[in-house]
């Protein structure tokens, strides 16, 4: 409540004319030089936005440009199938954002002659494109007057008016989206947006903001209160949910081993132990939730009665080293084991494939280290 007084006013006048002046010049010199600012195809910043939503630039930069090679244009990605856009997605994580990317590009191919829609309204009708991604690409691609407003660019916007509290609390985060788009410069809306999310990407950092090198240093009201690191407030996180699995790894005598079919999503809201979403609806080693302590009793129940029809199977399976992972809120620790079989069992849409290469279907990163658990022991 004490801080609620300390808001500072928007600017107007010359000192938002200073304020953008400042911003874009700064954004003119520093800009990172990145694959995606070479062009202004809407497609690419499309990719390039939807990759960045939860995967740092970096991590993102190799996979972007993997996929343009093999999906250039919209048409491309319309036409391929789900499971080949989902094995060049492998390993980026949160892959609906692939599988809505695709069902997009096939609304677009179907609704708009395979051009990104130029409206705002339009844009906002495909799947997986919010309000951020639209008015992202729009004021990239076609030079259109909309602010973007993501963690980053509220993050800025927040310190510059010293705003407290939880920034995604709903009229808080309307007020930011107001403040974004107050300050917007018309005349290059989106370089404007780029060096919003710039400034926030790499001097208004989340921690330890370098307010001394930054342009708009002037015009900051939390620097002047001295209340830079403390703003924003943490958000409460989900608490974590430890889940402990145990996963087959099946072996025949030519290293070949047994993955099963992208699990289907199941009705109603997601419960924390679903092995489908845990393994990212991909192909996956057959996985359980441990009810005992080894697992080993677990997988063994799973395989013979759910799986494999009674077949019997070796009397010990071969511990393999742990694997730990992280998904969204889940901490998941994973007993891996080697059952070497002399002909693996055939089972309709199961798909066997040499442990080494699991390369030709698409995989979740769970999946990768439970094969090289596998390989390395
Ligand atoms: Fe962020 Fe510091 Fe610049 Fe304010 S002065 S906008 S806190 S980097």
């Amino acid at each position: 409540m004490f801080y609620a007084k300390l808001v500072a006013p928007m600017l107007t006048g010359p000192a938002l004319t200073q304020f953008r002046k400042n911003l874009l010049a700064w954004f003119a010199q520093f800009q990172r030089d990145l694959p995606w600012r070479r062009s202004k195809d809407p497609y690419r910043i499309w990719l390039s936005e939807i990759m960045l939503q939860q995967t740092r630039v970096a991590a993102a930069t190799p996979y972007y440009e993997r996929f343009l090679e093999r999906f250039p244009d919209v048409q491309a990605l319309a036409d391929a199938p789900q499971e080949e856009v989902l094995r060049f997605w492998s390993g980026l994580g949160y892959y609906s954002r692939a599988r809505n990317l695709q069902k997009a590009a096939q609304q677009i191919v179907a609704l708009h002659h395979g051009a990104f829609p130029a409206t705002e309204v339009e844009a906002l009708a495909l799947p997986g494109i919010g309000k951020y991604t639209a008015a992202a690409i729009l004021s990239i691609a076609h030079g259109q007057t909309l602010a973007v407003l993501d963690g980053n660019v509220a993050r800025v916007l927040a310190r510059l008016q010293a705003i407290r509290g939880d920034l995604r609390e709903g009229k808080r985060w309307q007020e930011l989206q107001k403040s974004a788009e107050a300050l917007l410069a018309p005349s290059a809306p989106g370089d404007w947006n780029q060096a919003m999310m710039e400034l926030g990407a790499i001097l208004c950092t989340p921690k330890s903001p370098q307010c001394l090198l930054c342009p708009v240093n002037e015009f900051c009201a939390a620097r002047k209160l001295g209340l830079a690191d403390t703003i924003p407030e943490k958000r409460k996180k989900r608490a974590t949910v430890e889940l402990q699995l145990a996963a087959a790894v099946l072996l025949d005598p030519q290293g070949r081993t047994l993955l099963l079919p992208p699990p289907k999503p199941k009705a109603g809201p997601e419960h924390k132990a679903d092995v489908g979403a845990i393994v990212s609806r991909m192909w996956h080693f057959p996985t359980v939730v441990k009810a005992r302590r080894s697992g080993a009793r677990d997988l063994r129940d799973y395989l013979q009665e759910s799986l494999l029809g009674g077949r019997r199977l070796p009397a010990t399976f071969e511990r393999l080293p742990r694997v730990r992972h992280a998904v969204t809120y889940r901490s998941i620790t994973l007993q891996p084991f080697r059952i070497n079989l002399k002909k693996l069992p055939q089972l309709p849409r199961a798909k066997v494939l040499p442990l080494s290469d699991l390369s030709s279907v698409p995989i979740s990163n769970l999946t990768r280290k439970i094969a090289r658990a596998a390989l390395q022991s």
